[in-house]
């Protein structure tokens, strides 16, 4: 109609050409991502990385400029804008565009699964020792027939699975790869209050068995249940307890096996090696997509053998050394022992992975910012320049046979209680333990104050409730 609608139309299709998920870290990240100018930029600062691990010596500048580069990259593709305008416009628009672009964030409970799409949510990527803004070790499967796994659940990765507001009941598959508290601390939180909000089921669990029966699965879930005693005690008659049991199956940790086969999805467990015996990884099979988890293991034979070609594929890669002692406060000798010998330094990640060739390659089990992301990076593409993820809390990969997506997943940090898939069994207020006379004695008599809410409760609902007698 005039200069400005036209203007307008035209900056719009150019908003929708560019509106693509940013690619960082390296050109190769998404598989399936449109060109746009933000990721041009990114493979720049990726050329400008190789040029200085060729011109190596002494080029202190250009490692320092691309740590720089890199740290804003980290930023921007997490937190900043998504729309990049490819072409300036002549005119500036005297309105924006207001139609829907594609999303460039997983907005958990927002998308159906394809019947052939696997989704995978990290729910845990850091270290032993905790930190805000990394739970330990856990990695969440979806699949589109319905079915969700849990690949190990380290210190508090339970509150990111609850952020993700999924009913508990469709959490009830555990996979530990070793018993490490990075990995399984989290299990404790699964089991209580996975159960207290919906999982009126017991808690299945596979994980390896060790050198001798006290060092295997079963006698630690054992245990933890032995834990939990008074926990249970005090929900006897008060709330819908089916969920605090377990089934636990533990499997020889020395044998290649498949321990899961149901509903078209085939797990097989094979050998890590990883402090003592008794560590394994897991690969998952599901209508051609194969998802390989590594738990946590030095560079191993089986790994190679069984990750080969898969699509996507999750090994550990530990804080390079000279951060182990500079960031996180190993002395040297720890330092080496602990980043090259019991896990696997980025150097020999980003071997592995040139020997896996998977679709996608997952790094994770470092502190990733700005502080120790550089030297991981660096390290890893020394030795590996295929598609690769630097795993981050929330960070979420589509599976199809199209392509790979990564995305962040963006959470309701004050979420309440995921829903329930079914509702609770009335409980029986016999089976309460109660407390002994003494304590029972010292209840200061507040009944004036309660009996109302009883009251407010009965004319709410239109029923009576009785006020207990003590
Ligand atoms: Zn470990
Ligand atoms: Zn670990």
């Amino acid at each position: 109609m005039n200069k400005h609608s036209n203007s307008f139309w035209v900056l719009a299709s150019l908003f929708e050409y560019s509106t693509v998920t940013i690619a960082y870290q390296t050109e190769a990240r998404i598989t399936q991502s449109k060109p746009s100018g933000s990721s041009r930029w990114f493979a720049k600062l990726s050329q400008r990385f190789k040029r200085s691990q060729i011109n190596e010596n002494g080029q202190d500048s250009h490692r320092y400029g691309f740590a720089v580069g890199l740290a804003a990259g980290l930023y921007f593709a997490n937190h900043g804008p998504s729309v990049v305008p490819i072409v300036a416009a002549k005119d500036k628009p005297m309105i924006s565009p207001v139609k829907p672009r594609e999303r460039d964030f997983y907005a958990p409970n927002s998308e159906a699964l394809a019947s052939d799409e696997m989704r995978v949510i990290a729910c845990g990527t850091g270290m032993p020792t905790p930190r805000p803004a990394q739970a330990a070790a856990c990695f969440l499967v979806e699949l589109g027939n319905g079915d969700k796994f849990l690949f190990d659940i380290g210190d508090g990765s339970v509150e990111r699975l609850f952020g993700l507001q999924i009913p508990t009941a469709f959490l009830d598959k555990v996979f530990i790869g070793h018993l490490h508290g990075d990995h399984f601390g989290g299990i404790g939180a699964l089991y209580v209050a996975g159960g207290i909000a919906g999982r009126f089921s017991p808690l299945r669990i596979w994980g390896p068995s060790g050198s001798t029966p006290e060092l295997g699965t079963k006698a630690a879930i054992d245990a933890m249940e032995t834990m939990y005693a008074w926990d249970l005690a005090g929900r006897l008659g008060q709330t819908d307890v089916r969920g605090f049991a377990t089934d636990v199956t533990e499997f020889d940790y020395k044998k290649v096996q498949v321990v899961y086969e149901e509903n078209g999805v085939k797990i097989t467990a094979f050998p890590a090696i990883h402090a003592i015996d008794g560590s394994v990884s897991y690969r998952l099979d599901w209508k051609g997509l194969s998802f390989v988890f590594s738990s946590d293991t030095y560079p191993n034979k089986w790994f190679v053998e069984y990750a080969k070609d898969a699509d996507l594929v999750v090994h550990e890669c530990f804080i390079a050394v000279p951060d182990l002692v500079a960031i996180y406060g190993l002395t040297p000798e720890a330092a080496l022992q602990v980043g090259t010998q019991i896990h696997t330094a980025p150097e020999a990640f980003g071997k592995i992975m040139s020997l896996v060739k998977p679709r996608h390659a997952v790094a994770y089990h470092f502190w990733n910012g700005p502080d120790s992301t550089p030297a991981v990076l660096e390290r890893i593409l020394k030795t590996y320049d295929g598609p690769l993820s630097l795993a981050e809390d929330y960070m979420v990969w589509n599976v199809t046979k199209d392509g790979i997506r990564e995305r962040m997943a963006v959470i309701n940090h004050h979420s309440w209680n995921p829903p329930a898939a079914y509702p609770p069994e009335p409980v029986k207020a016999e089976d309460r333990v109660g407390y002994s006379p003494e304590i029972e004695a010292g209840r200061y008599n507040v009944d004036d104050v309660l009996k109302p809410i009883y009251e407010e409760a009965g004319k709410a609902l239109g029923r009576e409730f009785e006020y207990p007698s003590n």
